[in-house]
């Protein structure tokens, strides 16, 4: 079990993007718009481009926990902030995995992760998430594992971010990385085996959850809408063309599929490509 001193940086600075929850580093001048949000695929806040400090965000905010099942329990921000993604700790003999992150991090928090075994790592689906990445690793001293692809748009750099490339990074105790593409380059999912043998999914915006539960969808934005072309939806097929899996966990609240995931992935790629034929 690693023990990690380090004390989280409350700083008064206000670093992290109101929209995204993207901290940017303090030392550093902030960009006029942050580059995130100004792009296609996010949007700037109606009250143009604000900042938040972790200082004033520890006033009113924390962190629940959901225990899912034995070894999940998935994170949100309460009162919501910014995106208002969920993140998972996934628990695992050989190490805790964090997948995706969240814009915020307090002393509960880190104490109740510590006392389950702390992080082998961090890995986060896409740029959306990447949100308060640094300040996570830098308390739970471990790697985060980006895709490559995606490393244009990482605002705070540090040396714990591990680009890794390629289809697929192999973890530890089954769980593997999948670099889907579509909503970002460097989108991935994450495939973890439960004991009894069946895969779960965790997709980020990778693979997103439908309202009804019945399908899923995959789009280069979802709040302005935009679709992906054929070539993508069709380079997702093939990257999870080998994978079986039962449990799908989307980003948000609501989004999970709690059984036959492959078969809603599969109709769900079946209706795209009709619609493109
Ligand atoms: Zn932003
Ligand atoms: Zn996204």
């Amino acid at each position: 079990m690693t023990i990690s001193h380090a004390l989280i940086n409350h700083t008064t600075k206000p670093t992290i993007c109101t929209t995204c929850g993207t901290q940017y580093p303090t030392a550093s001048q902030l960009p006029e718009l942050c580059p995130i949000c100004n792009d296609d695929r996010q949007y700037i806040g109606d009250n143009g481009q604000t900042w938040m400090s972790l200082a004033i965000l520890a006033k009113d905010r924390t962190i629940r926990f959901n225990k899912l099942n034995d070894q999940l329990y998935d994170l949100r921000i309460s009162p919501a902030f910014a995106i208002g993604q969920r993140a998972f700790l996934i628990l695992s003999e050989s190490g805790n995995v964090l997948w995706d992150c969240l814009p915020y991090l307090d002393e509960q928090t880190v104490a109740f992760i510590q006392s389950k075994g702390g992080l082998k790592a961090i890995a986060i689906s896409h740029p959306h998430y990447y949100s308060l990445m640094a300040e996570w690793s830098r308390i739970f001293d471990c790697p985060v594992y980006i895709h490559q692809n995606d490393s244009v748009w990482v605002q705070h750099p540090t040396p714990a971010v591990d680009y890794w490339e390629g289809d697929r990074k192999l973890l530890w105790d089954g769980m593997y990385l999948i670099n889907t593409g579509g909503h970002f380059p460097g989108s991935c999912v994450l495939v973890q085996p439960d004991r009894l043998g069946k895969n779960r999914l965790f997709t980020g915006d990778s693979i997103y959850v439908a309202r009804d539960r019945r399908a899923v969808t995959f789009m280069y934005s979802y709040p302005n809408h935009i679709p992906l072309p054929k070539k993508d939806i069709e380079q997702i097929r093939d990257r999870m063309a080998d994978v079986s899996f039962d449990i799908i966990y989307g980003a948000f609240d609501w989004m999970t599929i709690a059984e036959k995931g492959r078969a809603v992935f599969d109709t769900s790629i079946q209706r795209y490509l009709q619609i493109f034929s």
